[in-house]
Order: C-alpha cells, then structure tokens, then sequence
C-alpha cells in the first residue's frame, strides 16, 4: 500500500482561522469613531455606572484587593447572586459549587460549552442571532443549527424547532431578552421550549444579561424556573448591562454542581479569574443598591426606546417595537445600497449615526433590509442621533 498521508502545513493559520473576521458591529464602531459620529451601532451602554459600584471598585483597589482570587470568584460576591437568584427568581444555588463568577457572560459561555460539549455537537440557537454566540460554538468547533423566528414579531415556530433536532444536538442556546429582536420569551413559549429539551434531554444555556431590560409591563422569566429545567439549564448573566460596566469583563454562571466543577476548570484555564477589584464592586451594587434601582433603570430605558422609536419612524425607518434589551431592529428597504453593509456606511456618512447592518444577525442573504440601533445611550448623544435621523 503506498503512504497517501499527506501532513498538515506547519507554518499555517488553524482550518478555523481563514472563517474569522471582524465582527461588523466592531467594523462600525471602528467607522464611527474615524469620522466623529454618534455610535448606535455596539451594545456598550454609556449610561453611568452607579457610585456605589465605582466606589466600592475604587476601595479594593486601595485596599489590596489586586490579586488573583479564588478561580470561581470571592465568597462575599458568590454569595451575593445567589442571594439574588433566590429573591428575583426564587432559584437555590449553593454559593460554594453552584455560582462561578466569570470574565463577562462571553467567558462564561466557552467554559460551558468546553465543560459539557463535544466537537461536531450540534447546538440550537434562534435566528436572528447574537454573532458570539454563533462564533463562539464555531470557534469550539461546535456546530451551531439555526432555527428562524418567525415574522417580524419573532414568533416561535415550535414545528421548525423540532425539526431541527438531529441525533447529534446536545444543547438549546436561548436568549431572553433577546438581542438584536428584543424579544422576551413569555411562559408558553418557555414551557414549548422547555417540552423539546426534557423530550430530547438536551442542555439548556440562557444568556439572560438583559434580564432587568423589560418594557410596558412584562416580564423576565428566568427558564431555570420551569419544572425539571434547573438541573439542566446553565444560566448566563452579568453586570455589563446592569451596571453600564461592559469593559470590566463580570459576569456569572450559575448552573447544577454536576456541571460547575469542570465549568469552572475551563473559565480558570482562560482567564484564571475574574478582575479583582472589580467583584468587589458588583458585589457592593447587589447588596446595596434598592429594587427601585432595576425598576428605573427600565423606565429610563423605556422612555430612550420611545425616543429613539419616534425619530426612525420618522426617518421612515419602520422600526419593530422591542419588548425587551435595548436594540430595535429597523427596516432600511428605503436607503441606497445593496446590502445592509453598505446601507449602513451610507447613513453613517449622510447623519453621523452609526447602526449595524441586520446582517450579521442572519445566515447569509438575509437580514439586508434591516439595520440595528442601540438606545443605551446618554441622553444628550441619543437626543442628538435622534435629530440627526429625522434630517435623513
Ligand atoms: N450576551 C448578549 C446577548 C449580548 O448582547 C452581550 C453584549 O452585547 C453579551 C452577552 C456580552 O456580555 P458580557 O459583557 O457579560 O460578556
């Protein structure tokens, strides 16, 4: 037999590398700032962060608190989200081996996946959706099934999601509130979702860092809380949103002890831990700050998506009323450009506002005709798109 074993370039990128780019909403951001304009394009919240939480930050620092901590976190934060879990939610997580205090909801997720998945395991994720999610399964080699919500109000379409079950799905990735849509899956749709994976006994892992972003009324229904789902169900969240902190990398996993163990073995060969100082100021936000304090937080967001709502209806810009997280998808049929790439660029360079094209939230060769705009915005910058758009 002749040897056909022809051996892998050694001076070369990975087979996964040549699939990488740069997101499109970092391509915007990065646009944005060239010209001096006005970024609704990335979800970075520039609200304020709570003087509480700076403070708190601020005197770990000086108090020594500079060090590598545990590799699931310090005590006095564990215990405090799960004395959150229990008061929002009324789910028992034991803080010793049930909470790992993560780099972000994004660390968070590549621990799980690499504690619980295997290469080629495919993982159900609704369409349309957040690209790190979708990249970081890929970049596992995972591989990620995408089921569409229907319509514009993103329905969910049971049939298409069972259909899209095969031998080899392993888990279900559910974002609510959900970005870029804004939908907020409510008890029904939870307990259809909830059928399919006890069926097919598959993991659930929510993101849920928009938990406290809800509008008119609804609710954040936590999928842990449905019969049978704590033990399978890995949430994610964290305190980007909550506390505008997006760029101090914290967040939590809280999932079974069956699981955490190797989670949190993997988050540790990444990142070790998470930043120091910083814990210590979440920590302090969960402790101290009010109930009025997340009830406002989204009032005041209700009222930037009115306001950002009313200037692209008036740009005609047919905006979907989001019920939940802080982004609306708007229809952009009627800018020039062929893709939502350029349509982007194009209302970049005619008002200064940065918006990512709908794009990078489909598979290929949908979502041209949407553009997304985020409303976490300091009043005055958000006032000043608005006006912008309304000359478009
Ligand atoms: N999950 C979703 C759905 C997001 O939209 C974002 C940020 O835009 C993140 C996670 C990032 O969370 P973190 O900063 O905690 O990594």
């Amino acid at each position: 037999m002749p040897n056909t074993y022809a051996p892998p370039a050694r001076l070369a990128l990975s087979h996964l590398a040549p699939g990488a780019f740069q997101s499109e909403i970092r391509a915007m951001s990065l646009e944005c700032d060239r010209i001096g304009g006005i970024n609704l394009a990335q979800g970075i919240c520039d609200t304020p962060v709570p003087a509480l939480v700076q403070e708190a930050a601020i005197q770990a620092i000086h108090g020594g608190h500079n060090i590598y901590t545990r590799l699931d976190g310090i005590t006095r934060l564990r215990n405090a989200i799960a004395a959150k879990q229990s008061r929002d939610y009324a789910l028992d997580y034991d803080p010793e081996s049930e909470i790992l205090v993560s780099s972000g909801a994004t660390g968070g997720l590549h621990a799980a996946a690499m504690a619980l998945l295997n290469p080629g395991d495919e993982v159900l994720v609704f369409e349309p959706f957040y690209g790190y999610h979708v990249s970081t399964l890929s970049a596992q080699r995972l591989a990620p099934v995408l089921v569409p919500l229907a319509g514009q109000d993103c329905a969910l379409d049971t049939a298409a999601l069972e259909a899209a079950v095969t031998p080899r799905t392993r888990a279900l990735l559910l974002n609510t509130p959900a970005n870029p849509c804004g939908k907020v899956f409510n008890r029904a749709e939870l307990e259809e979702i909830s059928n399919l994976v006890l069926k097919h006994d598959l993991f659930l892992i929510t993101d849920e860092i928009y938990e406290y972003f809800v509008y008119d009324g609804q609710q954040h229904i936590s999928p842990a809380t449905l019969p049978g789902m704590k033990e399978r169900t890995i949430v994610l969240s964290g305190f980007s949103k909550t506390y505008s902190v997006t760029g101090w990398r914290l967040g939590y996993v809280a999932a079974d002890a069956r699981w955490m163990g190797a989670i949190s073995y993997f988050h540790d060969l990444t990142y070790v831990c998470a930043p120091s100082a910083f814990q210590h100021g979440a920590a302090a936000g969960l402790e101290q700050l009010p109930p009025s304090f997340y009830t406002e937080l989204s009032a005041d967001h209700q009222d930037k998506r009115a306001r950002l709502l009313s200037a692209l209806r008036d740009a005609g810009l047919e905006p979907s009323v989001p019920a939940g997280a802080y982004y609306i998808l708007a229809g952009a049929a009627n800018l020039p450009g062929k893709t939502a790439a350029e349509k982007a660029r194009r209302l970049l360079s005619a008002t200064g506002v940065a918006a990512v094209a709908g794009s990078a939230f489909f598979r290929p060769g949908l979502g041209e005709n949407l553009l997304r705009f985020c409303f976490a915005k300091k009043d005055r910058d958000l006032d000043e798109a608005c006006a912008r758009l309304r000359k478009l």
